[in-house]
């Protein structure tokens, strides 16, 4: 059996039902074996039709008297029949599954597993699945079911199945292992298991041969970047001194740890790659400052990408303010900027040493003397790609090093797998004085009440307020209401206040200029789209309202809440609710608890990677089998990669698997 033939070529697979597979992703046998049941069904110990209790029952018996009608009501189908054994007899119903009067032969023997249940004053066997008996292996007695696929049913896929069955011993080897033929015994078990406790054995090889696929991938990825040259940056305690001694404050231990984790790296002429990860107002453009400091002292230049023109330009301006005085020549690139060819030549001559700025930084004709450090905030927020062609900046052949940033925490397990081990520096430790941020759901209904009060108080004491909106303009078809609406509202309430709005279809000099008024104080409530969810800095504003919070991830609402709590007065924010409905788990955690990590490993139980981390490769980190809780087995495939990687030949020898990771290199790298 050759896995990586089209599925056609397995016994009943004709064009038609090929195509329904391949429109499911299974195109080829070895996507089709990897299709694993979601559950069995348990044949070992049916009821006597004359011991059913009400509640789940599996049965078998021969079935008759089938009939189908329509009811009443329109679009239902009522299909009925009598199933009995040698105890007794039970009426069985189906509900629009018509085919069902077709199914069966009055002679054969079926398995029906179902409920029995009281319904219109019978008890009866409700909608039951159904499997012929002789299909199923009985010695086991335990039959997959398959999530269905189009028209092919689970037993379609178990009728395919069993086509292969006695082809499996053809299944090479995917991994080394101490004894050959676990891949293909697991692939056995998992379609045709002898007991749940052989299934479950060989579902956990199964997820063990993922995680070693995935964790392959990302070693081999850093190995790639070890084997690139890179400038030295050596280290300038003096430089840094002179830094530190003019800031205000003095830096928390986690910052003093990562500068020093960013400076060990930079001076190694390996490319450094390390992810700086920490809760919103840790600190880290602070730290990103001063590892631009040390390579622009050493004459080597700095690229900066923000996700954003407001974040960007924020990053300039505090950038300008630290570095200026000290000799660092700071630019800013977005697409706003003006004379853009002039600066690019600077850029290109040198004459600039820090460039900060958004996807404008990214266009071919942006090019570097000699790029020594690229610093990426909020790096998930960029593409595999976009971020490599700012690696790619450099014409001398040497590459960069780079500093991601984050805010969304990386969970342990998921830093040893699929980023294979990444080197990260943590800012665990908030700045002085900061204190947590009150956070409360608050429907709607309550607002005038509860809310306007402390409004009035936030602007009285002479702080400011955000009022996050989901949409920019008003849309008939919701309920929501909009920036703009949002907006009038709040300046008919609060005459005496000054409330501006921004949104993402704004100019950027518009922006820029909302922006600058509400840094300066000037504008009491700013009413915004998450344009002001990433790193804008604002101390001085302590009241963050979210309006229609149920639509936003558990991420994201933490993110937006960190634009509060920034400086030495205690903020709050409030989850605004509009329905009824009882609040999600995601605000309940989001109320309880301001760790961002914690929330992390909370978000990644309850979405699953893919939607945190793989924005842009939507799906893609969503494992099949294994789960990112199981640190035992990520633990055991993990040294049994390295011992993989000793021996070089190993890569030549399991083709298989190494051409199947190349999927997962694409993902797992942060460069
Ligand atoms: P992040 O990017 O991690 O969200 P920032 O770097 O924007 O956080 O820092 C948040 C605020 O805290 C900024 O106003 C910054 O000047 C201030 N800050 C940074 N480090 C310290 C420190 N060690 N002590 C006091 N304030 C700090
Ligand atoms: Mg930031």
């Amino acid at each position: 059996m050759d896995l990586m033939e089209p599925v056609e070529s397995l016994k009943g697979v004709g064009p038609k039902t090929a195509e329904i597979l391949r429109k499911f992703g299974i195109k080829t046998v070895k996507d089709f074996l990897y299709n694993l049941p979601r559950d069995y069904e348990n044949y070992q110990a049916p009821t006597s039709i004359n011991e059913m209790r009400p509640g789940k029952v599996v049965i078998k018996g021969q079935i008759s008297d089938l009939t189908t009608r329509r009811a009443k009501r329109r679009n239902l189908s009522i299909t009925e029949g009598i199933i009995s054994d040698s105890t007794g007899a039970v009426k069985v119903v189906w509900f629009n599954q018509g085919y069902r009067v077709r199914q069966f032969a009055p002679e054969k023997e079926y398995f029906f597993t179902g409920n029995y249940e009281l319904k219109n004053g019978r008890y009866s066997l409700i909608s039951p699945s159904a499997a012929e008996v002789s299909q199923v292996d009985l010695r086991a007695g335990l039959a997959p079911v398959y999530v269905a696929h189009g028209g092919l049913r689970s037993n379609d896929f178990r009728r395919l199945v069993a086509g292969v069955r006695d082809r499996f011993s053809e299944i090479p080897d995917l991994l080394p292992s101490v004894r050959s033929g676990v891949r293909r015994e697991a692939l056995y078990y998992v379609h045709f298991p002898n007991s749940l406790k052989s299934a479950q054995g060989a579902r956990d090889y199964l997820a063990y041969e993922e995680l070693f696929e995935l964790i392959l991938a990302a070693k081999l990825n850093r190995r790639e970047n070890d084997k690139l040259q890179a400038f030295k940056i050596p280290f300038k305690l003096e430089k840094i001194k002179r830094f530190l001694n003019r800031l205000p404050f003095e830096l928390t231990g986690a910052q003093k740890r990562a500068a020093w984790e960013i400076f060990q790296d930079m001076e190694k002429t390996e490319p450094m790659n390390r992810l700086l990860q920490g809760d919103v107002g840790s600190g880290k453009t602070m730290v990103a400052a001063m590892s631009a400091y040390e390579v622009a002292s050493n004459g080597y230049q700095i690229a900066l990408l923000a996700p954003t023109a407001v974040l960007a330009t924020q990053h300039y301006d505090s950038l300008v303010k630290m570095l200026t005085s000290l000799g660092v020549r700071v630019a800013l690139l977005t697409g706003a900027t003006k004379k853009k060819t002039d600066l690019k030549t600077q850029i290109k001559q040198g004459k600039i040493d820090l460039v900060i700025g958004t996807h404008a930084l990214l266009t071919d004709d942006t090019e570097f003397k000699q790029l020594g450090l690229v610093i990426i905030d909020e790096q998930h927020r960029f593409g595999v790609e976009q971020r490599q062609k700012l690696m790619l900046k450099s014409p001398t052949g040497l590459a960069p090093h780079l500093l991601a940033m984050t805010a969304t925490p990386i969970p342990r397990s998921l830093q040893l797998t699929v980023f294979g081990d990444l080197d990260v520096s943590v800012l665990n430790e908030m700045p002085k004085g900061r204190q947590p941020i009150k956070t409360r759901i608050l429907r709607e209904i309550e607002m005038r009440e509860q809310l306007y009060p402390r409004i009035i108080d936030t602007i009285e004491a002479g702080n400011q307020v955000y009022w996050i909106c989901k949409a920019i303009d008003d849309d008939p078809r919701t309920e929501t209401t909009s920036v703009k609406s949002r907006y009038a509202k709040l300046q008919k309430l609060f005459p005496k206040a000054r409330v501006e709005f921004l949104h993402g279809r704004m100019k950027p000099a518009e922006k820029d200029t909302i922006m600058e008024k509400f840094t300066q104080g000037e504008v009491q409530i700013l009413v915004s789209t998450t344009v002001v969810e990433v790193g804008v800095d604002v101390p001085n504003a302590t009241l963050m309202i979210i309006e229609n919070a149920e639509s936003y991830g558990l991420a994201q609402l933490h993110q937006l809440r960190g634009r509060v709590g920034r400086g030495k007065v205690a903020s709050s924010c409030y989850l605004l609710t509009s329905g009824e409905m009882q609040p999600s788990r995601r605000l309940i955690e989001l109320e309880k608890s301001c760790d961002g990590f914690h929330l992390a490993e909370v978000d990644l139980k309850l979405r699953g990677p893919g939607e945190i981390y793989g924005a842009l490769q939507h799906g893609a980190l969503d494992l099949r089998i294994a789960t990112f809780s199981d640190t035992h087995l990520i633990h055991r495939a993990q040294r049994d990669v390295e011992k993989f990687l000793q021996n070089p030949e190993n890569m030549i020898k399991y083709q298989e698997l190494m051409a199947g990771i190349t999927k997962y290199q694409q993902i797992t790298t942060l460069n």
